[in-house]
């Protein structure tokens, strides 16, 4: 196992020894049927390869801020352990931002990107001095209005779209010809307008792109970066001085989702991207990077008890409760977002025995609701454990309220010094009083009281 924990072995263990004591401490169990667990070390292990990752391949004294982009797993005790590692926050709403926020994240930890900001939005953002990447020519003007009219310590940039094409998967693709981020770079006039942009404006200092994200091979990422410090170059040649001082060149590593294994690795990432835009390493440049998946998702798991295990049509079907409403991509695109199963006997050890073909289905009331399809796993059997790995980011977090199904409780983990497993809750459980409450259970009576004029 090396230093950060890439060979997924150490992870493997840590996790098998969580379901476990899950079990034992009754985090898991028959009244409380599923959980998702996140593995703190692993979130360590992971925050500190970034760091030294780039620390590695920049010059002494490069300022460097590694974002993580809150989408990926919104949830303030994750954002408050990454702070503790140094690393800071991308939000892309003003929920997002309130996460960090209540995180104990500074402004300058903090830079705001998404392509809808409000004009409260982004006047907040620029009262408070976060860092903010113009999404489109109209979102420019709006914040060329809040710079006439007050001081901000804000770094602000533009987000352009390199074009560079997409990856395997569409909807994580971010750098197509039509992509709805950015500043579309390849478009007739596009490419002058943003140069002109940084002309008329010398508070313009960033630059950013964030090319895509799961499924986007690595030369193709490092192509988008390597046209975005293109960009720069050519805007800080146009203008005759460095103004264009930072580059943030997004997130998007892919992730691993075949075997315990880190691959690509931060360290892989970043001298690939010294190889292809050596410049931008050469200390004329501060970085911002925004990983989001790479850092959460191999921490991860969903535990979900089989509640029923029977047959149909020949096929054996666990039935357990873990399905859309925690993995709601996979459910609905189960060809691009596949997710490993592993199978536990009741008192939660791995089970072993023969592999059967069978589907692994979750608790919502449509048929295609189904973990995995056709999966070859020792026979799961009512009262066993279902876990999905590499869920630690867009899954558990990202809760689908499909037939009512309430949130799991989020327990993080490490190991104690006896050998065992030592918990802390992340987040509740929801309640049954929460789940009526956000479905109008406070106005229960407000159709049947409003009556159009001349009705009854
Ligand atoms: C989603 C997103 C990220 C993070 O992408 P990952 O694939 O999770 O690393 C970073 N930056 C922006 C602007 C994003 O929209």
């Amino acid at each position: 196992m090396d230093e950060y924990g890439n060979s997924g072995e150490g992870r493997a263990t840590r996790r098998d020894e969580a379901v476990r004591a899950a079990v034992e401490q009754g985090l898991l169990g028959p009244d409380s049927p599923i959980v998702g667990l996140l593995d703190a070390t692993g979130i360590r292990e992971s925050a500190a390869e970034l760091r030294a990752a780039f620390a590695e391949v920049t010059a002494p004294g490069t300022p460097v801020l590694h974002a993580f982009a809150v989408k990926a797993t919104p949830l303030v005790p994750v954002l408050r352990l990454l702070r503790e590692e140094g690393i800071g926050a991308e939000v892309a709403s003003p929920g997002e931002l309130a996460l960090a926020r209540a995180a104990g994240l500074s402004p300058a930890e903090t830079v705001l990107d998404s392509p809808a900001k409000t004009p409260a939005e982004l006047r907040e953002a620029l009262a408070l001095g976060i860092a903010v990447n113009a999404d489109n020519p109209q979102e420019l003007d709006r914040i060329d209005g809040l710079v006439r009219s007050a001081v901000s310590r804000s770094p602000l940039g533009i987000r352009v779209n390199p074009q560079v094409g997409g990856g395997s998967i569409g909807a994580t693709s971010t750098a197509t010809a039509t992509s709805k981020f950015g500043v579309a770079l390849r478009d007739e006039g596009a490419r002058e307008w943003v140069v002109r942009a940084y002309l008329d404006r010398p508070w313009l200092s960033r630059l950013h792109a964030h090319t895509g994200s799961q499924g986007i091979p690595l030369p193709l990422m490092a192509q988008g970066v390597a046209e975005t410090y293109a960009l720069a170059e050519e805007i800080n040649r146009r203008i005759g001085r460095p103004q264009i001082d930072t580059i943030d060149i997004g997130g998007g590593l892919p992730v691993n989702f075949a075997s315990d294994v880190t691959a690509p690795t931060y360290a892989e990432y970043a001298r690939a991207l010294r190889e292809a835009v050596p410049g931008l390493f050469d200390g004329r440049y501060g970085l911002v990077t925004e990983f989001g998946r790479s850092l959460l998702a191999k921490h991860g798991t969903i535990v979900a008890r089989v509640e029923y295990a029977k047959s149909a049509g020949g096929r054996s079907v666990a039935v357990t409760h873990a399905g859309v409403q925690v993995a709601t991509r996979t459910v609905y695109v189960p060809g691009s977002w596949p997710l490993r199963i592993t199978a536990y006997e009741g008192k939660g050890r791995p089970k072993s025995g023969p592999e059967v073909v069978q589907d692994v289905a979750g608790p919502a009331c449509f048929a295609g609701d189904l973990l995995a399809e056709g999966r070859a796993l020792p026979l799961l059997g009512q009262g066993d454990y279902a876990a999905a790995l590499d869920t630690g980011a867009y899954y558990f977090a990202h809760h689908y309220a499909y037939n009512s199904l309430a949130r799991p409780g989020i327990y993080g983990f490490v190991p104690d010094r006896a050998g065992g497993v030592r918990f802390a809750t992340v987040r509740d459980p929801q309640t049954l009083a929460s789940i009526v409450a956000e479905s109008g259970g406070a106005h229960a009576g407000a159709l049947t009281t409003l009556h159009a004029p001349g009705s009854r």
